[in-house]
């Protein structure tokens, strides 16, 4: 199973794909921790990610397609992994596409939770108050949610195109959303080709 999470700051991906991840037995690799992970080593690309993260900058292409890439050959991965949080560049779909390519195989499908924005900084700001997360400041919050639509938002189109997206509703309780979540993922794969029985 290799699946794709993708939604907006603050529309509870981290979340639902611990559960995915769960559900599946394959791992749900989180480029968001994956970089909150390289604050305890104090090195000069380590520096720079985490002023990047702290403005709500994505970071390079070149630097988040390797720590996937680095990732993506460990054992665990071997029958499958959910990523949540990448690809969110159009360059990081090409890379991941060649990584697959390469691993000689295929997305099965790719999860898009959908939140509103007014809902979506509203839940960013109740969780600067427990969590304190550099980047939950009203200006990396609002940097955040433009740079979603200006560099993410287009790759939806990209995996509805391919047949791969599947949309759900990420407002209400977290049970409900999990819910929805997996009774949309059978449907879609009680409807692609390789599965249909017509
Ligand atoms: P959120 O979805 O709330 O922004 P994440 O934990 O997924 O939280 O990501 C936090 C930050 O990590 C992003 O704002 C960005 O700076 C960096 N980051 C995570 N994934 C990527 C990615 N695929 N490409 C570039 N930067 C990334």
């Amino acid at each position: 199973m290799h699946l794709l999470i993708m939604g907006p700051p603050g529309a509870g991906k981290g979340t639902q794909a611990g559960r995915i991840g769960e559900h599946y037995k394959i791992p749900a690799i989180s480029t968001g921790d994956m970089f909150r992970a390289m604050r305890d080593s104090d090195t000069p690309l380590a520096r720079q990610v985490q002023d990047i993260m702290a403005s709500g900058a994505y970071v390079p292409d070149d630097v988040t397609n390797q720590v996937v890439a680095d990732r993506l050959v460990a054992d665990d991965c071997a029958g499958g992994f959910l990523l949540d949080g990448y690809p969110r560049t159009l360059d990081q779909v090409a890379f991941l596409d060649g990584v697959l390519k390469e691993a000689d195989c295929e997305l099965d499908a790719v999860v898009s939770l959908a939140v509103d924005p007014d809902e979506l900084v509203a839940r960013l700001t109740r969780r600067s108050a427990t969590d304190g997360r550099a980047d939950d400041s009203p200006e990396a919050i609002r940097t955040r949610q433009q740079v979603y639509v200006d560099q993410t938002a287009p790759l939806l189109e990209v995996y509805r195109q391919r047949g791969l997206l599947v949309e759900v509703d990420g407002l209400g309780e977290v049970d409900e959303v999990t819910r929805r979540l997996f009774s949309a993922l059978d449907r879609h794969a009680g409807s692609t080709p390789a599965t249909s029985a017509s």
